[in-house]
C-alpha cells in the first residue's frame, strides 16, 4: 500500500509525466489506431489480490492505456468540438481531487459553493450575458437541458407533476429545429413528455430555425389543445454551428407565454468577443441558458455554465429535504444539490477560477479570435481551391466542407469519397476530423480551438486534406 512519502515521490513523477505527455502529444496517433478489444484483451479478468509497485502501473498505462487513447488535446484534433484542457485547469483538478469534497451543500464546503457563486458571475459578465440570470456549475450541456426542462414542466403544472406524475389532459410540446442536439431528444423522453411531443422545426439555407413555421406550429397545436411548453433554440447547432434567430424566437416565446431555453454549449465562449454583441439582444428573452467552459474555454471536462432567470421554479422542482441533509444555515445560503438532479457534486468551480486567473480574459479572447480568424481564412481558402467547397457558414471556429471529385456528379458516389477520405485521413493519425450531413451531403468538419493550437497545424492539416484528395483525382 502507498504510503505518504511515496504518495510524494510517485506524484512529482506523475507531473513529470504529465508534463511529458504534453510535450510530446504530437508524436501519438491523434486518433487511437487499435481495433476493438484490443485492450480489454491486455487485463487480467481479476484485481490482484497483493499491492503491485505503482511503477508496474504505470508501465501498464504506458504499455496498454495509452495506445487505446484518441489525444484529444493535440493540436491536431479538430473532430467532434474540443474538450479542451489547459494547464492551469490541469493543475487545478489535482487539486480538486486530492481536496475530494464533496459539495452538495454549502456546510460540506462553504468555498467550494461561494466560489461557484462568484465565478457564475465572472463568466457571465465575461461572456455578456444580459442581466437577471443567476448561474450554476453543471456536469454537461445535456444535464442543464434536462434540468431547464423539468423546469418548465414544473412551472406550467403548477408543480403538479412532481407529486401528481404527467396526466393525460397535459398535452405538453416541445420545439427545436432540425438541427438541433439529440440531449433534447433524450430530455423528453426522461422528463415524461415523449419524443411525439417534440416538434421538429425546419431550418433555413443556414441550417438556421426558420421561426414563422416555428410561430404556425405553434398556433396549430394551440388549437388543437395542445400546451407549447418550451422552445430550444441553438446558438451555434452541433453539426454546422448556425445560429438561431434567437431575438425573433424570443419574441414568439413572450407571445405565447412560452418557456425559452438557449443551447450555447459550444459556441457561448465566442460571445466573448465584441463581434457576437450582436446575439445579446435575443439572449435576454431567454428562461435558461447554457455553455460549456469544458468545450471552448479551456477548462477540463466537466464544466457546464447553466444560467437561469427564474431560480424559484428551478429550486422548487429539485429541492428535497430529507432530515439527514438538514443544515442550520438553511435558505440563507445556496445549496447547490436543490439546483440540479444529482446530489453529490464535484468541486468544479475551482478549475474556472485557476483558468480565468492564469490566462485572464485578454489572453482567453485572443485565442478564441485567433480561432476565429483562422477558421474564416481557411473557410475561403476551401472556396477557392477548385475542388473543395464549404457547405455552411463559418460564423465560429468550425469548417464544413466536403471535396468534390473531378468528374463525379453522383452524390451517393460523392458522399461515398468523402467518407473514405475521412477514414484516410484519420488513418494517417496526423489528424482527426470528424463529419455531419447537411442536406444528404457527407460533410467534413474541421473544429479549430485546441487551447495550444498555432497556425501551423491547420496549415500541415489542410495540405495533408489537399494532398491526400488529390489521388481520388487520378
Ligand atoms: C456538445 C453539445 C451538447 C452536449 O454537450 P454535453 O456537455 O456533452 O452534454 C449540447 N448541445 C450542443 C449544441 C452541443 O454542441
Amino acid at each position: 500500500m502507498m504510503n505518504i512519502d511515496e504518495f510524494r515521490k510517485n506524484a512529482h513523477e506523475t507531473v513529470d509525466w504529465v508534463a511529458d505527455y504534453f510535450q510530446s502529444i504530437e508524436k501519438y496517433p491523434v486518433k487511437s489506431q487499435v481495433n476493438p478489444g484490443d485492450v480489454f484483451k491486455q487485463l487480467p479478468e481479476k484485481a490482484p489480490e497483493g499491492s503491485e509497485p505503482y511503477s508496474k502501473i504505470i508501465n501498464d498505462l504506458d504499455e496498454i492505456i495509452m495506445p487505446g487513447i484518441t489525444h484529444w488535446q493535440s493540436p491536431s484534433f479538430f473532430a467532434y468540438f474540443n474538450a479542451n484542457n489547459s494547464y492551469p485547469s490541469v493543475l487545478a483538478e489535482m487539486i480538486t481531487s486530492a481536496i475530494g469534497a464533496q459539495c452538495m451543500s454549502w456546510q460540506t464546503s462553504p468555498a467550494a459553493t461561494e466560489l461557484e457563486e462568484m465565478m457564475m458571475k465572472w463568466v457571465a459578465n465575461l461572456i455578456n450575458l444580459p442581466d437577471g440570470f443567476t448561474g450554476v456549475i453543471q456536469d454537461t450541456a445535456s444535464t442543464a437541458t434536462l434540468c431547464s426542462i423539468l423546469t418548465a414542466r414544473e412551472k406550467y403544472s403548477g408543480f403538479n407533476v412532481n407529486d401528481k406524475g404527467i396526466s393525460n389532459n397535459m398535452k405538453f410540446r416541445v420545439y427545436c429545429s432540425s438541427e438541433a442536439h439529440s440531449s433534447i431528444d433524450k430530455a423528453v423522453r426522461i422528463s415524461g413528455i415523449g419524443s411525439e411531443n417534440l416538434i421538429k422545426v425546419g431550418v433555413d439555407d443556414n441550417f438556421a430555425l426558420r421561426s414563422e413555421e416555428l410561430e404556425e406550429l405553434i398556433k396549430k397545436d394551440i388549437k388543437n389543445g395542445f400546451k407549447p411548453l418550451t422552445v430550444i433554440a441553438a446558438l451555434g447547432t452541433t453539426g454546422s454551428t448556425a445560429v438561431d434567430p434567437l431575438n425573433e424566437i424570443g419574441k414568439i416565446c413572450k407571445k405565447y407565454d412560452i418557456w425559452y431555453h438557449i443551447d450555447a454549449a459550444y459556441a457561448g465562449t465566442a460571445l466573448m468577443l465584441p463581434e457576437n454583441n450582436y446575439l445579446i439582444e435575443g439572449i435576454g428573452y431567454a428562461d435558461t441558458f447554457v455553455f460549456n467552459p469544458h468545450k471552448w474555454m479551456f477548462t477540463n471536462f466537466d464544466c457546464s455554465a447553466y444560467y437561469v432567470k427564474d431560480q424559484e421554479a428551478l429550486i422548487n422542482t429539485f429541492s428535497i429535504l430529507p432530515e439527514y441533509l438538514r443544515t442550520a444555515e438553511g435558505d440563507r445560503v445556496n445549496n447547490y444539490r436543490d439546483w440540479g438532479i444529482a446530489l453529490g457534486r464535484r468541486f468544479r468551480a475551482l478549475k474556472l477560477w485557476f483558468v480565468l486567473r492564469s490566462f485572464g480574459t485578454d489572453e482567453l479572447k485572443n485565442k478564441v479570435s485567433s480561432h476565429t480568424l483562422w477558421a474564416k481564412e481557411l473557410g475561403s481558402t476551401i472556396n477557392s481551391e477548385e475542388n473543395f467547397e464549404t457547405l455552411a457558414p463559418v460564423p465560429f471556429a468550425t469548417i464544413c466542407f466536403r471535396f468534390l471529385p473531378p468528374g463525379i456528379d453522383n452524390i451517393e458516389e460523392i458522399n461515398r469519397i468523402n467518407n473514405s477520405l475521412m477514414e484516410k485521413l484519420n488513418g494517417t493519425g496526423k489528424l482527426y476530423l470528424t463529419h455531419t450531413k447537411l442536406n444528404e451531403m457527407f460533410t467534413l468538419r474541421f473544429v479549430i480551438g485546441q487551447t495550444y493550437q498555432e497556425k501551423k497545424h491547420i496549415d500541415s492539416a489542410w495540405e495533408l486534406i489537399k494532398d491526400t484528395a488529390r489521388n481520388y483525382s487520378q
